[in-house]
């Protein structure tokens, strides 16, 4: 068998209901073999399923394909393996247990000799369902997780998210739509950010308000607005990642943010209040004080945090504390080990 020659096509959606096509093609030299995958993604959030079709031609082999979904920082949280042979078939896989978030189908398809990778736009599944309220997580071993809220200063950010890159250290940033309006600078930052799968994005309301004060129908809306924000700005969804600013909330509020599908309603073990800008060494000795295994750290886009990240870092290291994503903190059951 000569050499393949590789090319995906992809065409991808990135709302609710709506349908996502990565396309394959293999053409095998010189035995004139030539293939094409095909995968087909619709969700909906009643009947979740991940309708894949694969169809093509070859001569002289059998194809698998093997097809994975993950979580934006790379978790893989369900594993198929389907025979192609001939070379064509379709399958429906179930997904009806599917934590709402979002998610990308990877599949990669093998004759034996070669394979070809390819995966899906950004699938986002929003079920409702009754928010778990997190502040830190028990058994998790000394792992943490890292998230930062609102954005209030490009510069620092920059900064931030230098470390984050240069430490191949994962984060959620809890973002509210109109501090980000006022940055493209930041905006490009956080764009910037995403592409290097380190990041998810959470849900910190569209004005940063204080969700006890207003209506329910206020609620909903400033949750809403900022996912609509963040899904026009970055092509991404905040779900299933939620945080009141202030950490003000109550029944109501709980109950809104997991009926419109913020399922992870996550508060913090560990505040060092780098917001008032206290000295850096107080912050840093505030941050080593609170932390404890399956922690969740609470820190801001600020100067202060920009300066101590690096030594908070390599303090966390030096305890034997690993950085996590959020998410595998909060869903270690979803993760899927990897196969032969
Ligand atoms: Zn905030």
């Amino acid at each position: 068998m000569g050499a393949m020659r590789r090319e995906w096509r992809g065409a991808s959606g990135r709302a609710l209901l709506a349908a996502f096509v990565v396309v394959a093609s293999i053409a095998a030299l010189p035995s004139a073999s030539t293939g094409m995958a095909a995968v087909k993604i619709t969700i909906d959030t009643v009947a979740l399923e991940l309708p894949i079709s694969v169809s093509g031609a070859s001569q002289d082999a059998s194809w698998r394909a093997i097809v994975t979904l993950q979580t934006a920082t790379g978790t893989t949280v369900r594993r198929w393996a389907a025979p192609v042979t001939p070379v064509s078939w379709s399958a429906r896989f179930p997904l009806g247990d599917l934590h709402s978030g979002e998610y990308r189908a990877i599949v990669v398809a093998s004759d034996g000799v070669s394979s070809v990778t390819g995966h899906s736009g950004w699938i986002i599944v929003r079920r409702p369902a009754v928010a778990q309220v997190v502040q830190s997580v028990k058994h998790a071993g000394r792992h943490v997780a890292l998230t930062f809220d609102d954005g209030l200063d490009p510069a620092a950010a920059d900064r931030i998210f230098a470390t984050l890159r240069t430490t191949h250290t994962p984060a959620t940033l809890f973002l509210n739509a109109s501090a980000y309006r006022r940055s493209p600078r930041l905006v490009r930052a956080v764009q910037r950010l995403l592409r290097s799968g380190l990041v998810t994005l959470g849900n910190h309301t569209a004005d940063h308000t204080w969700l006890t004060r207003v209506s329910s129908a206020s609620i909903r809306w400033q949750i809403r607005s900022d996912e609509r924000y963040t899904q026009r700005t970055f092509g991404r969804s905040s779900l299933p990642f939620f945080r009141p600013p202030y950490g003000a909330w109550n029944a109501r509020v709980r109950r809104i943010a997991g009926e419109l599908g913020y399922t992870d309603f996550v508060l913090w073990s560990v505040d060092p209040s780098d917001y008032r800008a206290p000295p850096p060494t107080r912050v840093i000795a505030s941050a080593m004080a609170q932390v404890s295994p399956g922690g969740i750290i609470l820190m801001h886009v600020n100067a202060t945090t920009a300066s101590t990240l690096p030594t908070i870092l390599r303090r966390l290291h030096a305890r034997g504390y690993a950085v996590v994503p959020l998410w595998t903190l909060l869903h270690p059951q979803e993760t899927v080990k990897k196969g032969p």
